[in-house]
C-alpha cells in the first residue's frame, strides 16, 4: 500500500472518521513550530509521562520536551479508595499541570493525540501535527468490553455509563456520586483476569465499599467476583472486620454478564445485582493499538498480547527504536515473573528509564542501566485501619533475565505511610507544591 495512503488509513482508523476517505491528504497545521534542536513528545500525563518529562529536562536541558494530555489535570488513582470511604481529603487527588510545566520547564497540551504517524514522526491531534524526534508513550490502560460483548456496542456503552469502574483517572468523581445515591442491595465487583492496573485495588475498593455502607448503615453488601488466585492478605481482612459485608468468590471466570437486566454469571453461578463495578478484561490504551506497538500472545503467536512490546531494559518498544513504552500499557518484561505490576511508582520509574536512554542517545553516550520498583501501599480495612505495603524489586540474573523478589508487609497500627508515599511521588512528579 502506498505510504501517504496507510497513513491517512492509521490516522483515520484512530479518529474514527471514515468520511474523511478517500482523498488527498492534507498537512495538518503544525501545533508548535519546528524544534531548534531535538524534540521529545510524551503522550499522556499520568505516572509515567510526568516523570519522563521531569528527568528529560534534568538529564538533557537542549532537548525541547512536549507533553500531551486530554485530561484538565492530573488525577491520582492511589488514595482514591481512601477518599471514597470519607478517609482522605479530594483536593489532595487533583493538581494542575501548569505549576509542574513552570517548575520543570517542559511544554504542556491539552489535547488528545488521535494518531501516531511512525514514518513522519509526528502526531495527530484535532488541533494540528506535532513532529517528533523521540516519542515516549505513557497512555495507561483500556477496558476491552469486546472480550464481554463481542462487537454488540449496545451493552458495552451500558456496562460503560452505568457500572463503569472508574479505573482511569479522572473518573472517580462520577462514582463517588454513585455511591452517595445506593440506597442498598448486592454490589457486584467483577475483578479482571491477570494482568490489570493495580492488583490489590479491587480488593481495597471492596473493603472502602464496605466500609461506607456500614456507616451509612445500608442493608447492603459486597460481592468480589476473582477469577485470580486470592491475592495474600485479604482472606483473613474479608472474613474478619468485613464477614458481615462482603462476600468473596473464587473461581469466578466471567461468563456472561447482562447490564439491562443487572446479571452476571459466573462458571458456577448467576448473580443479580443492584450496582456493580463492571471490571472487564484490561489492555494497552488505544493508541498503542493505532500505533502497531502491541506484541503477540506468548502462547499464541497468531493473537495479539493487548500490551505494548518492549526491550524491558531500555522501555524501547520492539516496533520503533525511536518510541519509548512507559507504564500500564507495557508488555511482559520477564519469562520469570511476566507483567510487572502495573502501579504508580513502577510506571514513573519506567518514564525515568525511557527519559535516561534518550537523552544519553541525544548526547551520544551510553546510558546507565537501571531497573524499576514498586512499593504500594493498601488499605486492608477501615475499622480499625489496617495496611499492607508491597515492594518490588528487580535484578537481572546471569542469564540476562530479569527476576523479580517481593516483600509483603502488615501493619495493624498504620500511621498515614500512604498519604506521606504519595505526597512524595506528586512533589517528585509534579513539584513541591503538589505536596499540599
Ligand atoms: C483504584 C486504584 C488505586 C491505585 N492505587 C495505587 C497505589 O496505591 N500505588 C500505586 O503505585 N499505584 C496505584 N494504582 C495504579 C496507578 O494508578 C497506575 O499504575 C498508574 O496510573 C499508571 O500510570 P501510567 O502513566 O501508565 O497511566 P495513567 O496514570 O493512566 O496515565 C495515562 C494518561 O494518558 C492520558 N491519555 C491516554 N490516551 C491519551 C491520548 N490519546 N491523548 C492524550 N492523553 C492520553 C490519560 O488521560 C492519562 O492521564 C492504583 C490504581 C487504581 C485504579
Amino acid at each position: 500500500m502506498h505510504a501517504t495512503r496507510r497513513r491517512l488509513l492509521a490516522a483515520t482508523a484512530a479518529l474514527g472518521t471514515a468520511a474523511l476517505l478517500p482523498g488527498p491528504l492534507r498537512a495538518a497545521p503544525a501545533l508548535l513550530p519546528p524544534a531548534k534542536r531535538g524534540r521529545v513528545a510524551i503522550v499522556g500525563g499520568g505516572w509515567g509521562g510526568l516523570a519522563a518529562a521531569r528527568r528529560l529536562r534534568e538529564l538533557a536541558p537542549e532537548l525541547e520536551v512536549v507533553l500531551l494530555e486530554r485530561n484538565d489535570a492530573f488525577w491520582s488513582l492511589p488514595l482514591t479508595n481512601r477518599w471514597l470511604a470519607d478517609r482522605l481529603d479530594g483536593r489532595l487527588l487533583r493538581h494542575d499541570y501548569a505549576a509542574a510545566a513552570r517548575a520543570f520547564g517542559y511544554t504542556v497540551l491539552r489535547s488528545e493525540v488521535t494518531a501516531v504517524d511512525r514514518e513522519r514522526r509526528e502526531l495527530r491531534t484535532a488541533d494540528g501535527a506535532l513532529a517528533y524526534d523521540w516519542l515516549i508513550l505513557a497512555v495507561g490502560i483500556r477496558d476491552d468490553y469486546r472480550a464481554w460483548f463481542g462487537d454488540d456496542a449496545r451493552p458495552a456503552a451500558e456496562a460503560r455509563q452505568q457500572f463503569g469502574s472508574a479505573w482511569q483517572a479522572g473518573e472517580q468523581q462520577a462514582l463517588k456520586a454513585r455511591l452517595e445515591r445506593f440506597a442498598g442491595g448486592d454490589f457486584v465487583i467483577t475483578v479482571p483476569p491477570m494482568p490489570y492496573r493495580c492488583p490489590p485495588a479491587p480488593f481495597e475498593r471492596a473493603c472502602m465499599i464496605a466500609t461506607l455502607f456500614r456507616q451509612k448503615n445500608l442493608k447492603a453488601r459486597v460481592i468480589v467476583l476473582d477469577p485470580n488466585p486470592m491475592m495474600q492478605g485479604f482472606a483473613r481482612v474479608f472474613g474478619g472486620q468485613y464477614r458481615d459485608r462482603v462476600v468473596y468468590v473464587p473461581q469466578a471466570r466471567v461468563q456472561a454478564i447482562d447490564p439491562f437486566a443487572k446479571t452476571v454469571s459466573t462458571d458456577f453461578e448467576t448473580f443479580r445485582f443492584d450496582d456493580a463495578l463492571l471490571m472487564p478484561p484490561q489492555q494497552a490504551g488505544g493508541l498503542a493499538w493505532q500505533a502497531g506497538l502491541i506484541g503477540r500472545d506468548v502462547n499464541d503467536a497468531a493473537k495479539a498480547s493487548g500490551w505494548a512490546a518492549l526491550d524491558p531494559l531500555t522501555q524501547r518498544s520492539l516496533a520503533d527504536p525511536r518510541v519509548f513504552v512507559v507504564g500500564d500499557m507495557v508488555d511482559r518484561a520477564s519469562q520469570l515473573f511476566g507483567h510487572y505490576p502495573k502501579t504508580g511508582q513502577m510506571a514513573a520509574r519506567q518514564g525515568q528509564i525511557a527519559a535516561a536512554q534518550i537523552a544519553a542517545e541525544a548526547q551520544g553516550k551510553e546510558a546507565p542501566r537501571r531497573l524499576p520498583d514498586s512499593t504500594c501501599y493498601v488499605l486492608a480495612g477501615a475499622e480499625p485501619m489496617e495496611m499492607m505495603r508491597i515492594e518490588t524489586r528487580y535484578r537481572v540474573r546471569g542469564d540476562g533475565l530479569i527476576m523479580q523478589m517481593v516483600q509483603q508487609h502488615y501493619d495493624a497500627q498504620p500511621r498515614d505511610e500512604d498519604v506521606a508515599w504519595a505526597k512524595g511521588m506528586f512533589a517528585e512528579l509534579l513539584g513541591p507544591a503538589a505536596a499540599g
